[in-house]
């Protein structure tokens, strides 16, 4: 009796978190057996919105070692419309350009969001209004890469507009999106959730912790991503010397983790995945 108790209780639990998360609409894919260059695990390096000190620091770091990352531009912010030219470069160059909103909403009623204005309160939109704002910016982003596929980041990591969740909203506008992970341990299991990508939040962090996040990455075969803001300078920032090192680590180990931008993992879980389908 006690044991059917504890798993209903169990099954309303995982009902809960599921609505919570949105994952009952998961559109699942597994994870690669192995990555170009026969890596067993996989990392994007992220940079959100677009700070002058990604453009001094993040990009010439990244250029020594000729790694790719995803850079999840605002377009409401002197860091995007100031510099088009250097975006347009870095796109050249192999970076993503991530959509990260035209005016980085955040939900207003969460503790420590008194900043929040009421015209950027994401709970204030409704769906069609994120929706819009990020089909916006793939437009805009569009005349400065040329492209079509790009994915997406969670601003401040939230996926309520109006209190809905507006995860299935935006899902066919991107190729999948990165959310702010509370949970460092959050590692990917075999199967997972594209609009779903874990994420280390960094700020302060020393090159240390976030080699630790790498190794445990590679110990446990899967895919990660770290979301940097600030490289040494601007907010949430991680100096430019534990910057550095930890892109140094990442060179030295590139047999065993590969480095890419967010869509190009994607690219390649699809095209596994597809692979995978037409042998079965
Ligand atoms: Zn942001």
């Amino acid at each position: 009796m006690r044991i059917i108790h504890l798993g209903f209780i169990f099954t309303l639990f995982i009902s809960a978190c599921t609505k919570m998360t949105g994952m009952d609409k998961m559109q699942s894919e597994p994870l690669p057996q192995s990555w170009p260059g026969g890596a067993k695990a996989a990392i994007a390096l992220t940079y959100d919105d677009s700070l002058i000190s990604q453009i001094n620091n993040a990009l010439p770091a990244l250029k020594a070692h000729e790694f790719k990352a995803t850079f999840y531009l605002t377009l409401d912010t002197p860091g995007y419309s100031d510099h088009l030219e250097i975006w347009r470069r870095a796109a050249k160059s192999g970076h993503e350009l991530g959509n990260h909103t035209v005016s980085h909403p955040c939900q207003a009623s969460l503790s420590g969001r008194e900043w929040v204005t009421k015209d950027k309160d994401l709970d204030l939109y409704s769906l069609d209004r994120i929706a819009a704002e990020i089909k916006a910016v793939n437009k805009a982003l569009n005349r400065l890469d040329g492209l079509t596929e790009r994915s997406y980041a969670y601003t401040c990591g939230d996926f309520l507009a109006g209190g809905v969740d507006y995860t299935d909203s935006i899902r066919s506008l991107v190729s999948g999106a990165r959310t702010v992970n509370d949970d460092p341990q959050g590692l990917l299991k075999e199967k997972f959730d594209l609009m779903r990508i874990p994420s280390l939040a960094v700020n302060e962090t020393s090159a240390n912790s976030m080699i630790a996040y790498v190794d445990r990455l590679i110990s446990q075969s899967t895919l990660g991503t770290i979301t940097f803001h600030g490289i040494g300078g601007d907010h949430l920032s991680v100096s430019h010397e534990d910057h550095k090192a930890l892109l140094d680590y990442l060179n030295e180990n590139r047999d065993l983790i590969y480095v890419d931008s967010v869509q190009n993992l994607l690219e390649i879980i699809r095209e596994q995945a597809s692979r995978a389908d037409s042998i079965h």
